[in-house]
């Protein structure tokens, strides 16, 4: 008896598993043929603002995957997917021509974006990254490319060549997720980068009664290494104060502005007085 109930057991367990095998080669074939076809990637911008002056100094392109069925699904769960197939960096194409070509004309703004360690590890990503900048008449210190800590960076590797031939025509570098994993000072010393963006689970820790130590250190540490800082995740108030009076250079997050859609985007430049935030 044991045995037959044992055997249906697994019987159900086999079918779950199977049915999310299906779901996830669907979800990858689908993937595949939005990718390709250049549709459902649709870029959204989040306002990155001077931490002093609340002037908007750019924005941060992320990526949507706009599903037919299961609408908008979020870049933590399509972004590996896409490094897993190897198809990130016509994702990271798709995202940089959206950017460029939703900020091009705002001479006056920076436009971030997310780069995969497998991207920037590609023979042809310093180059055609210059090329979509002079595609659309952007400047390329107008760009800055977030990188993470988990970039291995080798000495002569591709992706130390690609951040060399870029920072030479004048695109900046952000160590994204800033403390985030366990290596961050260390990872410091080895990838050149302009700015640090202090990962949100420190921001998180700026409530009331806690204490601003670690953030206070980051921000100084970035000074001392001539590093500006951006604070990412700013929800409330209260970080927001603590981190202008920390000296933070610019700020981030959903208090200040959600990512929004290029048309909402275009709707708030072409408004002058809502560039300023503070
Ligand atoms: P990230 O680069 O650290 O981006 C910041 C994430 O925090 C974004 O999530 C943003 O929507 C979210 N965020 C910003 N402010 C707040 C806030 O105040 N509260 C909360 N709770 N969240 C906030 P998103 O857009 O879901 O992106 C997640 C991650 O996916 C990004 O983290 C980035 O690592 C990756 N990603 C997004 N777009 C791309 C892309 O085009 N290429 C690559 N390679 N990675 C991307
Ligand atoms: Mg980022
Ligand atoms: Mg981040
Ligand atoms: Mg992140």
């Amino acid at each position: 008896h044991a045995k037959a109930a044992g055997r249906g057991r697994f019987a159900i367990f086999g079918k779950h598993m199977d049915d999310l095998l299906q779901g996830r080669r669907k979800m990858e074939r689908e993937l595949r043929a939005a990718i390709d076809k250049k549709v459902q990637i649709e870029t959204v911008y989040q306002p990155v603002y001077a931490a002093d002056t609340g002037a908007l100094n750019g924005v941060e392109a992320l990526a949507r995957w706009r599903h037919p069925k299961q609408g908008v699904i979020s870049p933590d769960v399509f972004v590996p997917l896409a490094e897993e197939l190897g198809i990130i960096s016509e994702l990271g194409r798709i995202v940089l021509e959206q950017a460029c070509e939703a900020l091009g004309p705002y001479q006056d703004l920076t436009i971030s974006i997310n780069a995969s360690p497998l991207e920037l590890s590609s023979d042809a990503y310093p180059l055609h990254v210059l090329s979509t900048l002079a595609k659309f008449g952007v400047d390329p210190d107008r760009l800055e490319i977030e990188i993470t800590e988990s970039l291995q960076l080798e000495e002569k590797s591709q992706a130390a060549v690609a951040i060399a031939t870029l920072r030479a025509a004048g695109v900046s570098f952000a160590l994204d997720d800033f403390g985030a994993g366990y290596s961050s000072f260390g990872r410091l010393q080895n990838l050149h980068v302009d700015r640090i963006k202090i990962d949100k689970s420190f921001i998180d820790a700026l409530s009331p009664g806690d204490s601003s130590a670690v953030v206070q250190a980051i921000i100084s540490m970035a000074r001392a290494k001539g590093l500006q800082t951006t604070a990412e995740g700013v929800e409330t108030l209260e970080q927001k104060m603590v981190l202008q009076s920390l000296g933070c250079d610019a700020l981030q997050g959903f208090l200040l502005s959600r990512p929004i859609s290029r048309v909402e985007l275009h709707a708030m430049l072409d408004r002058p007085r809502e560039r300023e935030c503070l």
